[in-house]
């Protein structure tokens, strides 16, 4: 068994007239997360889970603000890319669980399909992909309504690359 287990933590303000993209699902809301990219905190979570257990570094350094081919950028296929970086390196994802946390809008309706998504995407069972929604009950910039943050673990696996170098 050569498993590991990685961290990831994303936080982005909310602003009037942006898109409100979670896991690539797109929300109906009147503000939407500020940022760089499609500022897709829960798919920047899940990224920097990955990279942080393969020890491979964060989001930020792969896909750096500053470069313009970024803005605007579809953070899926960031995580795609992610995948495809970990899988170069022999690792496979076991599961990911993530939590978002916002006060407004209501999750749940659209949770299956960002689970339906990042499974297509990370190549994974929709059972290996859980996704809660929480408030954070009024408090802090994720209960007044200024931000959302979103949390994430992830499991990889290189038992397989390990087995056949041993055979
Ligand atoms: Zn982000």
């Amino acid at each position: 068994m050569n498993v590991r287990v990685g961290h990831g933590f994303d936080a982005h303000q909310l602003a009037a007239g942006r898109p409100f993209i979670l896991g690539g699902v797109t929300i109906p809301h009147e503000t939407g997360p500020l940022g760089h990219s499609d500022a897709d905190v829960l798919a920047h979570a899940i990224s920097d889970a990955l990279l942080g257990a393969a020890a491979l570094g964060d989001l930020g350094g792969h896909f750096p603000d500053s470069d313009p081919q970024w803005k605007g950028a579809d953070s899926m296929r960031l995580l795609a890319a992610v995948h495809e970086l970990l899988a170069r390196h022999g690792w496979s994802i076991g599961n990911i669980d993530a939590t978002i946390v916002v006060q407004k809008p209501k999750l749940a309706p659209f949770i299956d399909d960002m689970r339906q998504r990042l499974a297509d995407v990370l190549e994974l069972d929709f059972a290996a992909v859980s996704v809660k929604a929480k408030t954070s009950e009024g408090m802090g910039y994720t209960g007044d309504g200024s931000g959302i943050a979103a949390y994430a673990v992830a499991l990889i696996d290189r038992s397989r690359l390990t087995d056949s170098r041993r055979s």
